[in-house]
Parts: C-alpha cells; structure tokens; sequence
C-alpha cells in the first residue's frame, strides 16, 4: 500500500505538565488518498471519533506496520459516536489512514507515558470477606496530571461489572490503565477515570476513580450510561466476547465483590430498582442497563455463578442470603411477544439448567423455588 504525506491539521495539543502532551487531536477530511501522518509529540493510544454517524469500521489505522481496525466503543456519548481505544505496544509518532472514507472525522493521539513496571501486586484467593489489596492511583497515575474536582458520593445498591473491550494478550495492564485514564479525561473530558475498580488479567485489582480522602467504593463513577447514582462500576481488562476469563481474574473479582456485598449487606440473588432497570440485579452486567455487548458473551455468563460464589463467601462470613422469588418471577414473565427469544436459566448455586426460547422454558421453573436467570440474546 502506498501511503502519501500530506498536510493535516493537527488542531488542539494539550500541555497539561511541563514538557508533556497528553493528546494531540489530528482533524482529517474527506480522504482521496492513503495518508500518513507524524505528529510532534509521541503517543501510546489512538481513539477515532466524530460528532455524526461515523462508521469506524470502515477506518483502517496502520502505526508502525501493525493494522488497526477500530470497533465502536460501548461509551456513547450524546454528541459524539466514538471508536475503541487503540492501545499500542511502544510509544509512536506516525498513524497511516487508508483512503475512501467519506466524511471527515477526528483522531485523538493519546500518550500515557510508561512507568516502572515492576509493581508487585500478589493476589491470594481467600473466603473471609476481607477487602482484597488494591494497587493505589499514587501508583498507577504517577506522573499523569491528577483530578481535580468535587466528588459525588453515593451509596450502592447495584455492583456494575464492565469488560475494558481492550487486548487479551497485552500484559502491560499498568501502563493500559494509564492510557484509559488518558483517554477519559482528554478524550471524553471527564473529571477521572470512569470505573471505581479496575481488575487487570493476572488478577490485579486497580483503584479507579480517585475518591480524595473518602472510602473507594463510595466514589460515584461515570461507567453506566450516564445512571451513575447508586451503582459500583468494576472494569475486567480484556475483550470478554473474544475469550474467556482468565480464572486468577475471576477469583480476584468474587473476592473484590464479596468483600463489598459483606461491607454494605448486599443480597447477591436479589434485583435492586434502577432508572435503566427495574429489575436490576444488585450484581449486574452492564448490558443489563442497556444496549451494548459490555461485559461481552463470556464474562456475562459468568455473572449467575460470581453471585453464587459470593453468596458461599457470604454465608462463611456469617451472613444470611435471601431470595427474592416473586422479583425474579416477574423478571422472567415475559410477555408473548418474547415467546422466540433466546434465554439461558440458571439455578441459585449458579448451574445453567435450561438454554432455547421462552416458550419452551419449562413452565415449572417459574413455580419452582430456582432463581432463575434469563439472558435474553
Ligand atoms: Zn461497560
């Protein structure tokens, strides 16, 4: 393929500390030819992004022979429709874009410099409810521009669990961390990142948003289409449609959530109301607010035996777990006009014991003391 400099207008370049440039927002037009631009200041991420409906799919990105085709974020926002953040291996300072694209469109060239990576963080799989050690902002941020601003704080009723959408293969998950902080202050111009915990794939679990001297799990977050009240958002790192979980990970969020559900006397089989959801459950993917893939395929099925897993750590601890049957049956009354959808039930110790259409569901689990789940595809 071959590529052509040209002149593109590199628009806006954030100083935000001395000598550093966190974004560096690259406007292209309509594009008749392959280009390829270099910009001053070096960067670790790309996200494409334009105010009207960009198909970022038909975008191909090529930085340093390795091609990027971006896929739409699951963050939408009212003004914008944005592409997946594209994390790279090492730092660059050129983008190639293939030609035929016929709108104009944005890129933000984002740089999240890197950090000793040796941070020793060593995650010990226990059933005591305790708070499972986390890796600090002090740490991860270092040398990042810190938040400034007033936080809220809110009480929860519902735990979001998210899936980043990023790599299953990039070990890096510090310096990734640092490039979505980037991405959610420079990009989307939030007050900090959007989750209050981030767990990496080896099991690292990362305070997210910075809650100044207050409890981490109170800070209110931005992760939940914009219903942030009353919810926890954690972020798996990885692409949860693409793979499965890697254990280590899962083991450190039951615990993370288990610690949490102890701490506040959350019921881990019972829905909680929500602006998005009446039938929320208290442990909730975030496509149970919304349309998106987000958790993805993987983690999503997961989630009925996180909230059995946790329930054991629970009863351990001495807690009680209560059902909440008539909750569940109404969430499973669907009407007839679900009859052909997909669902997937679970029983309460989390075992998948019916997969097909509603209408075939057998009408007993919905007298029968199961909790049941459905997954509507
Ligand atoms: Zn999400």
């Amino acid at each position: 393929m071959k590529y052509f400099f040209c002149v593109v207008l590199i628009c806006s370049a954030f100083f935000l500390q001395a000598q550093q440039v966190f974004k560096q927002t690259i406007s292209i037009s309509e594009l008749e030819q392959d280009t390829c631009i270099v910009t001053e200041h070096p960067f670790t991420s790309l996200v494409v992004y334009d105010s009207h409906n960009l198909n970022v799919s038909e975008i191909t990105l090529i930085v340093d022979d390795e091609l990027f085709v971006p896929n739409i974020d699951h963050h939408i926002t009212s003004d914008k429709v944005w592409s997946e953040q594209l994390f790279l291996q090492s730092q660059s300072y050129s983008v190639c874009i293939s030609s035929g694209i016929p709108q104009s469109f944005s890129i933000d060239a984002l740089f999240a410099p890197e950090i000793d990576s040796s941070i020793s963080y060593s995650f010990l799989k226990s059933q005591d409810c305790e708070k499972p050690p986390y890796i600090s902002q002090d740490i991860w941020r270092s040398g990042l521009p810190e938040p400034n601003y007033t936080r809220i704080f809110t009480e929860t009723h519902n735990i979001i669990i998210h899936h980043s959408a990023g790599s299953n293969t990039d070990t890096n998950y510090t310096t990734t961390i640092r490039n979505i902080y980037i991405y959610h202050t420079q990009s989307h111009g939030w007050s900090d990142i959007g989750y209050n915990y981030i767990i990496a794939q080896n099991g690292a679990i990362y305070a997210g948003r910075d809650p100044g001297t207050y409890p981490q799990d109170l800070v209110q977050g931005a992760h939940f289409s914009g219903a942030n009240t009353n919810t926890l958002g954690i972020c798996m790192l990885g692409n949860y449609e693409l793979a499965p979980v890697p254990q280590i990970a899962y083991d450190a969020l039951v615990s993370l959530v288990s610690w949490k559900c102890a701490k506040d006397s959350l019921q881990p089989h019972i829905t909680s109301p929500h602006p998005l959801n009446q039938h929320l459950p208290v442990i909730a993917g975030h496509s149970d607010g919304g349309p998106t893939l987000c958790p993805g395929a993987h983690l999503y099925e997961l989630l009925p035996i996180l909230r059995a897993d946790v329930a054991d750590n629970l009863v351990l601890c001495g807690h009680t777990i209560t059902t909440d049957i008539e909750e569940v049956q109404a969430h499973t009354h669907c009407s007839h006009l679900c009859g052909n959808q997909l669902i997937v039930v679970y029983s309460i110790d989390g075992k998948k014991v019916f997969e097909g259409t509603f209408k075939k569901m057998p009408h007993s689990f919905l007298q029968a003391q199961l909790y049941v789940i459905v997954r509507v595809e």
